[in-house]
């Protein structure tokens, strides 16, 4: 959802950890730990004071280091080159890159369950090969999001008036819930493909429910049972780039 009507304060510190707290209209704290580099943030209802943030974090003040370590352990995506033997995530399938040069338009193609062929001219650089992938990591979300629409809508009661596939880069899904508008992060084409319904459903049931309070959380737990478990695979899995939160 947008987040811009959102009041961000300075951060403020307990026991040398810096603590991001955002005042939202919600009814109950949230607390939580995102990665990259396990930055602690707090939603807190505008009702609470400092001192009553302060203890709430103090009272989890493990379970808050035990995460940052977590991420801390966590390995980083490398940065591809776009050559020969790569690997490249496809809808959480690992692939081996094959590239092959050769004159004429450039296409990618899922050649057999291990290897995602890259058919360029030659010479062509990297940034070139690399805008081709992700031209084609587009149109594979473009391809699965109407069905998932189709399904979706009428089980939520919820329609989006309009969706799209952009590069984002702290947030899996956004929408607009004035004119019904969703996008999804580019980045979703290379996750299983329950985290890019997640993130749509999600991002549907904020027509329902703005914030992400106890009535957003009933209703995931009514339309995708088991929602945890790709909140977790984005949040777990080896971060590209930028941190992802998934808002
Ligand atoms: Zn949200």
């Amino acid at each position: 959802m947008s987040t811009s009507n959102l009041i961000k304060a300075p951060d403020i510190i307990i026991r040398d950890i810096p603590v991001q707290v955002v005042r939202k209209p919600i009814k109950h704290l949230h607390l939580g730990v995102y990665p990259p580099d396990g930055q602690v943030r707090v939603s807190a209802p505008a009702h609470l004071t400092d001192d009553n943030i302060r203890l709430a974090v103090i009272s989890r003040l493990s379970w808050i280091k035990k995460q940052q370590a977590t991420f801390t352990a966590q390995p980083r995506q490398s940065a591809r080159e776009m050559v020969n033997g790569e690997s490249h995530y496809v809808f959480g399938q690992r692939y081996r890159l094959e590239v092959i040069e050769r004159r004429g338009r450039h296409e990618v193609h899922l050649k057999n369950h291990y290897t995602l062929q890259l058919l360029v001219n030659p010479d062509t650089t990297q940034a070139n090969r690399d805008r081709a992938l992700k031209a084609w990591y587009r149109q594979q979300l473009k391809d699965r999001i109407p069905a998932l629409l189709e399904k979706w809508e009428p089980l939520i009661g919820q329609s989006a008036s309009a969706w799209g596939v952009k590069k984002m880069k702290t947030k899996w899904g956004s929408c607009n819930i004035q004119q019904r508008r969703i996008w999804l992060n580019l980045e979703l084409a290379k996750k299983p493909v329950e985290c890019l319904e997640y993130v749509l459903v999600h991002e549907l049931v904020h027509f329902l429910e703005r914030t992400h309070g106890d009535r957003f959380q009933a209703l995931m737990d009514q339309f995708l049972p088991h929602w945890q478990l790709s909140r977790d695979t984005l949040n777990g899995a080896p971060l590209s780039e930028e941190k992802w939160i998934s808002e």
